[in-house]
């Protein structure tokens, strides 16, 4: 059997959102697919932005420097049309912003004020604005990253005062496991986060997105109302 191409994943994987969005009721237009590619190099990210997605995330700062570098030089000579927006999706040390926002404005691994101040004061002096998103533990669990959901709410509003980020959503991850209803509840819980902050008094152009959902869960994601799925291996592999 010939190998799976990227272009053949990809398919498949718009089929499957598809069918999770007719269970749903929603639209295949509400979601972003992210390809995340952290474990692959040039070629493959080639593939990706050829089959049409234009939307990257990376985990690792010199992974996303590295790469980005040689997407742009790809693009400039090839299809210069194309603009290709990059995600921060891993964890973020502070001292790295200042590296970080000329490649990327988009980060959905915010977790703390002090991240959200850097992030702010960075932006100010380069000035331009960026993206966050907050991520929450909702898994219930101890997990290595995210806010807890009640101070979430709270960072919202502190974020708010900030004139530099734009606060874009919340972003979640669920425990790598089989059990499906744990998944769903994890979502479920980033859901009512999404829509306590959204009920906060705060600007309705802001928290607009809810990004969660990988290779292991982004059907579930989308039945319970993601709006970016950040899908690396089965893209990849
Ligand atoms: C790696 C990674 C993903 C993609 O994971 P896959 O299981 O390969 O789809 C999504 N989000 C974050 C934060 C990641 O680090």
């Amino acid at each position: 059997m010939a190998a799976r191409t990227i272009k053949d994943n990809l398919k498949r994987i718009e089929e499957n959102i598809n069918t999770a969005c007719g269970k749903s009721g929603r639209s295949r237009d509400e979601i972003t697919l992210i390809a995340v590619t952290k474990t692959v190099g040039i070629q493959e990210i080639i593939e990706v932005i050829a089959a049409g997605y234009t939307e990257l995330g990376e985990n690792r700062l010199p992974h996303l420097e590295e790469v980005a570098t040689l997407t742009a030089e790809y693009i400039e000579n090839n299809q210069p049309e194309t603009k290709v927006n990059w995600h921060m999706i891993g964890h973020l040390q502070r001292n790295k912003v200042r590296k970080l926002l000329p490649i990327s404005q988009t980060i959905h691994s915010v977790d703390s004020l002090r991240l959200a101040a850097e992030i702010n004061s960075t932006a100010q002096k380069y000035n331009i604005t960026a993206e966050i998103f907050l991520q929450a533990n909702c898994s219930g669990e101890q997990q290595k990253y995210g806010i807890e959901p009640a101070e979430t709410v709270e960072l919202a509003g502190q974020i708010g005062e900030m004139p530099n980020i734009k606060l874009a959503g919340v972003m979640t991850m669920a425990a790598f496991t089989d059990n499906e209803a744990q998944i769903r509840k994890t979502f479920i819980r980033a859901r009512e986060i999404f829509e306590q902050i959204r009920g906060s008094g705060i600007s309705p152009e802001t928290c607009k997105y809810l990004s969660m959902g990988m290779t292991n869960d982004y059907t579930i994601a989308v039945e319970e109302g993601a709006t970016h799925l950040r899908i690396g291996s089965a893209i990849f592999n």
